[in-house]
C-alpha cells in the first residue's frame, strides 16, 4: 500500500504549521514532501511575529533611555538608524530562513520550491510535476485583506510594513486588532505622530473589557490618536500625502497608511472546488476535530482554517497533532483550544490567559473578581504614570481561576508561567499559598 504512493505525506506551505508537522511525521517514520511557494519559515517567520518583535525591541530602547535619566544617566541625544536596523532585522530572518531550510534537511523532508495546486485526493501538482501521497496536509497560512473602498491599494499592509525606506513621520492604522495595535505601538515609541482609526468604541475586540479600557487608556496617554467609532471611506494621496475621509466626514492626512483589518485564508489558488473541501464565507478550509476537511485525505492546519485562533504555537501543535494522528498511536482525543495563552505586544504589553469576564457570565459562571492597578517600583524615580492593571476571574463555586490578564511591561513574559497554573485549573488558594518574589 505504502509503495502506490510517492509520499506518505505531501505537505503543502512551509510555515509554522507546515514544517513542524513534517519534522513531526518524518520522526515517526513517515516519507514526507513538502512544497513552499515564497520562503521558508512563512509569516511568522518573515513578515509576522519575528520580525515584528525585532521592532518592538528596537522601538522599547526610546522608554529605557528616558527612564534611565530619571536615575541619572547622561545620555547623548539617542537616534536610530533606520537603514542599519533594517539590515540587521532582515539578516536575522535570513538566518532563520536557512534554520527551517536545514530543519527539513536533517529530517528527510524532500523540500519542493514552488506552489502546490491539488489535482485530486492523493495528488499535488508543483510546476507542473504531479506527486502522489497516502495523505496531503494544507498548511498554506493567511494573508492581509483589504477593506473594499476607494484607495484601498494606496495602504500598506503588515506584509509590506517590513520593508519601509525610512521611517513615516505621521502613521494611520486602519483596525485596532493585535496586529495594528502592536505597529501603532512600535511607530509611536519610534517617534512617529500614530492615530489609530477603529470602528468600535473600544479597542482589542474579544479581550476582556477592562484590559480593552486600560490599554486603550495608555496608548492614548502615550500619544496615539485613538478615533474610536469611525470607519474610512476613502484614501487619496496627493503629491506624497495621503488623505483618509472617515464616515463621521473627518479626514486624516499624513505620510503613510497600514490597513491592519483582517487576514484571509491563501486558500483561493489551490483547486479546493475540485476535492470538494468545504470552505466557511472567509475561504478558511473547514475541518473537523482531526483536522481532516471534507475529503477524507487531506488534513489542513494553522491560520488557512476555521480553527478558533491564529497564532504560531497553535499552528505548531496542530501540525504535531495531524502528524501523531497519522503516524503513530497517539491523539485519538480532539486537539484541546481551552487555556491559549496569547500576548499583544504593544507599549504597554498585555497578556491573558482563559476566560474573560463577560465569557465566564456568558457560560452561566459565578465569579469573583481581583484586581489590582499599581505604578510599578521601575518608574517611582520618574515622571512616568503608566499603570500595570492585573485581574483574575474566579469561580464562586469552586474557586477555580478562570481567567488571569495583565497589562504591563513584561505582561507576556510574566503571563506564561501563570498560563501553567490556569490550565491546570489551580484554585485561588494555591495562588495565594505561593510565595511571592519580592521585590518585583
Ligand atoms: P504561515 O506561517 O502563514 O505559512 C503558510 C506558508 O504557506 C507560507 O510560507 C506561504 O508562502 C505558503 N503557501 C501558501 N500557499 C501555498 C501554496 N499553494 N503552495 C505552496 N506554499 C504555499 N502569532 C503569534 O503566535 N505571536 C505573534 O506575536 C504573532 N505576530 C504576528 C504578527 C503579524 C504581523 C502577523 C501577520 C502574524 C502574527 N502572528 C503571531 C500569527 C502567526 O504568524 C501565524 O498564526 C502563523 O504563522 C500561522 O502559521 P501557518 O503555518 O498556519 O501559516
Amino acid at each position: 500500500m505504502k509503495n502506490m504512493f510517492d509520499c506518505d505525506l505531501f505537505i503543502i506551505g512551509g510555515g509554522s504549521g507546515g514544517i513542524r508537522a513534517a519534522r513531526w511525521a518524518s520522526q515517526l517514520g513517515a516519507k514526507v514532501f513538502l512544497c513552499e511557494k515564497d520562503r521558508l519559515g512563512g509569516t511568522c517567520v518573515i513578515r509576522g511575529c519575528i520580525p515584528k518583535k525585532l521592532m518592538v525591541y528596537a522601538s522599547s530602547f526610546q522608554k529605557t533611555f528616558k527612564v534611565a535619566q530619571h536615575y541619572g544617566w547622561t545620555l547623548q541625544e539617542a537616534q536610530l538608524d533606520w537603514e542599519k536596523f533594517n539590515h540587521v532585522r532582515h539578516k536575522e530572518i535570513n538566518r532563520l530562513e536557512g534554520i527551517y531550510e536545514n530543519i527539513l534537511k536533517n529530517n528527510q523532508v524532500h523540500y519542493i520550491s514552488g506552489q502546490g495546486i491539488l489535482k485530486d485526493p492523493h495528488t499535488v501538482v508543483v510546476k507542473g510535476k504531479a506527486y502522489t501521497a497516502k495523505h496531503i496536509l494544507i498548511a498554506v497560512g493567511g494573508w492581509p485583506g483589504r477593506l473594499l473602498i476607494e484607495g484601498a491599494d494606496l495602504s500598506i499592509t503588515s506584509n509590506e510594513i517590513f520593508n519601509l525606506k525610512k521611517q513615516p513621520q505621521s502613521l494611520l492604522v486602519l483596525g485596532a486588532g493585535y496586529i495594528g495595535l502592536e505597529f501603532a505601538s512600535i511607530f509611536n515609541e519610534l517617534g512617529t505622530d500614530v492615530s489609530v482609526m477603529f470602528r468600535k468604541e473600544f479597542i482589542l475586540s474579544g479581550f476582556d473589557q477592562d484590559i480593552r479600557n486600560h490599554l486603550q487608556k495608555e496608548m492614548s496617554q502615550r500619544h496615539i490618536q485613538m478615533l474610536s467609532k469611525r470607519s474610512p471611506v476613502k484614501i487619496e494621496k496627493k503629491d506624497n500625502t495621503f488623505f483618509v475621509t472617515d464616515d463621521q466626514g473627518g479626514v486624516w492626512s499624513g505620510e503613510l497608511v497600514l490597513m491592519a483589518t483582517g487576514r484571509k485564508a491563501n486558500t483561493d489558488q489551490l483547486n479546493l472546488t475540485a476535492l470538494d473541501i468545504q470552505t466557511n464565507s472567509s475561504s478558511h478550509i473547514i475541518v473537523d476535530e482531526k483536522f481532516q476537511t471534507s475529503c477524507p485525505s487531506v488534513f489542513a492546519v494553522g491560520d488557512c482554517t476555521n480553527q478558533p485562533y491564529q497564532l504560531t504555537p497553535v499552528a505548531l501543535n496542530e501540525g504535531m497533532f495531524v502528524s501523531e494522528y497519522l503516524f503513530s498511536n497517539k491523539n485519538k482525543d480532539k486537539f484541546d483550544y481551552t487555556h491559549v495563552p496569547s500576548a499583544v505586544f504593544t507599549q504597554p504589553e498585555v497578556g491573558t490567559v482563559g476566560l474573560s469576564e463577560k465569557q465566564a457570565l456568558e457560560q452561566g459562571l459565578q465569579v469573583k473578581i481581583y484586581e489590582s492597578r499599581f505604578r510599578s517600583l521601575k518608574l517611582s524615580l520618574t515622571s512616568f504614570q503608566e499603570k500595570t492593571y492585573m485581574k483574575l476571574i474566579v469561580c464562586k463555586k469552586t474557586d477555580q481561576v478562570l481567567g488571569c490578564h495583565i497589562v504591563g511591561e513584561g505582561a507576556g513574559e510574566i503571563l506564561q508561567g501563570f498560563a501553567v497554573a490556569v490550565r491546570n485549573k489551580l484554585k485561588k488558594s494555591d495562588w495565594d499559598r505561593t510565595l511571592g518574589i519580592h521585590p518585583t
